[in-house]
């Protein structure tokens, strides 16, 4: 079978001539607010000191809306509301009735989930492709995993008695941003804990909807409080004496200033930081799906995931072939409008990312690698990457130890097992990796080998929320989803 798909086959120049006709999500039941304020302890108010900045569509430059800027008073009104619904509510609360809100709002977020795609791809920058089949979807299924818990913690821990650890402080990041609210939040409730949780001061809108979900379930006052503001306001959750545990999904860099912020404050922390995923691509691997998994990897979500597959490793019998199969279906992908249906990659998610991405690429051509990007047309406006690859890097080069969170593949080529085990392992992250060939005893003799949290074989970027998500190394450490996602929640 691998011996077949390794035949050569046509070029796909015929197949990018082809134009597909524009298949656009409609907008027109969005509706917005042209300003969206902090929710704390159950109702929408105003910042304290009146600061709001804006939200705009990547895609578009436009403005979507203005968001309150939250500062340290707004913060410690947020924990103490928090606080106080943990003390006396939550906490006392019957894990059978805790998970019937947690329920409640899986269910609503299914029923809105169209709505809530679309705002995720203007927001964002992201595909609707990708909101609408595995952002929205994957985060009601971590709000009706969780919810099962609830009521079931003591045979998750059988003889351990567990117990909430508080309020629980809560940072996540621009790229999956229901989706990260929802692994952050579910998990939380469950196990009786109260949250003070802080979007991306890019990415705000859907967890503002969500906020109005929460508020229409009926969750008691003060439960879940979300919070909108930059860095700033991300430190003043992660000082707060009141917070009892610390999530945070974001830079190494940002990790790393919150470890010792908290470091010998009895704070419970989990980080889940930066990626540099090995794609390794054996000689018996099925090709085509190979390359396909390549694309899925690190294109169709223009990069924004910290598990992108960004460095692909080639045997090198089968290298040449590789290369040419994932240039050509490079020249078929289609960059821009991510509100269309057809578009496979969106827009980069600020103006910021997309000069990181672009000094990056200056780098990698400056550092001699073999630039290649494919020929498409991209918007004029909006801020937008075409895809990318760098061949014959070195294993030193910057861009391909370093995260880019674009649209870039570093390239290397290997012979044998050895040489790739350490290839892969040799840089400072260790989140994720993704094998692909024919025999299932290599894939075992590999995965064990890779220092990744995750390793998909002959697969990538598949999520699902029973499974536990975390990294090795500077990738950060604590689990996210499963079993395992309950732990970073409970005092044993
Ligand atoms: P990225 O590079 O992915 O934007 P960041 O680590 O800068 O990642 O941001 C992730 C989240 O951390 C955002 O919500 C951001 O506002 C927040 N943040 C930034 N600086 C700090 C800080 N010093 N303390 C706490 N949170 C912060």
């Amino acid at each position: 079978m691998a011996g077949v798909q390794k035949k050569e086959g046509p070029r796909l120049d015929f197949f990018s001539d082809w134009k597909y006709s524009p298949a656009p999500e409609s907008k027109d039941h969005i509706r917005l607010n042209k300003r969206y304020e902090l929710f704390i302890n159950g109702k929408f108010v105003k910042p304290t000191k009146g600061k709001y900045f804006s939200t705009i569509n990547p895609a578009t430059e436009e403005k979507l809306a203005e968001v309150a800027n939250a500062d340290e008073k707004d913060v410690d009104l947020a924990v103490n509301a928090a606080k106080n619904a943990s003390e006396k509510i939550w906490k006392k609360m019957s894990g059978k009735e805790r998970g019937k809100y947690i329920y409640r709002i899986a269910r609503m977020l299914q029923e809105r989930a169209r709505e809530f795609a679309v705002i995720e791809t203007m927001d964002g920058g992201k595909t609707i492709r990708e909101s609408r089949d595995v952002d929205v979807p994957l985060a009601a299924n971590h709000f009706f995993y969780y919810a099962g818990w609830a009521d079931k913690l003591n045979y998750a821990f059988p003889n351990r008695n567990p117990q909430p650890l508080g309020v629980a402080g809560q940072i996540i990041p621009w790229n999956f941003p229901l989706l990260m609210a929802a692994w952050k939040i579910a998990p939380a409730l469950a196990t009786g804990n109260t949250v003070v949780l802080k979007s991306a001061e890019t990415t705000p809108l859907t967890s503002l909807k969500l906020a109005e979900i929460i508020q229409e379930s009926g969750l008691p006052d003060g439960v879940v409080n979300i919070i909108t503001g930059a860095g700033l306001t991300g430190a003043a959750i992660v000082n707060h004496p009141l917070v009892n545990k610390v999530a945070f999904t974001g830079s190494t860099e940002v990790g790393r200033i919150i470890q010792r912020a908290t470091a010998g404050t009895g704070k419970k922390v989990t980080l889940e930081l930066g990626g540099k995923a090995a794609n390794i691509i054996f000689e018996d691997a099925p090709i085509d799906q190979a390359v396909e998994g390549i694309i899925n990897g690190i294109f169709f979500n223009q990069g924004h995931v910290c598990c992108a597959g960004s460095r692909l490793f080639v045997q090198e019998g089968v290298a040449d072939l590789v290369i040419r199969k994932l240039k050509d279906r490079m020249e078929t992908l289609i960059v821009g409008d991510p509100l269309d249906k057809n578009t496979d990659i969106g827009a980069i998610n600020s103006k910021e990312q997309l000069q990181t991405i672009s000094k990056y690429i200056e780098i990698g051509k400056t550092g001699g690698a073999d630039f290649y990007q494919s020929s498409c047309p991209i918007p004029k406006k909006g801020f937008f990457m075409r895809p990318t690859l760098f061949l014959n890097v070195s294993q030193s080069h910057r861009i391909v130890t370093e995260e880019i969170f674009g649209p870039v593949l570093a390239v290397q080529t290997f012979r044998t097992i050895e040489e790739v085990i350490e290839k892969a392992n040799n840089i400072p992250y260790g989140l994720s990796a993704g094998v692909w060939t024919d025999k299932g005893s290599k894939i075992f003799n590999i995965t064990g080998k890779l220092r990744a949290g995750i390793v998909w074989a002959n697969t990538y970027n598949k999520f699902d929320p029973t499974s536990p998500f975390g990294g090795y190394k500077e990738s950060g450490f604590g689990r996210e989803g499963g079993l395992h996602g309950l732990l970073a929640y409970v005092n044993l």
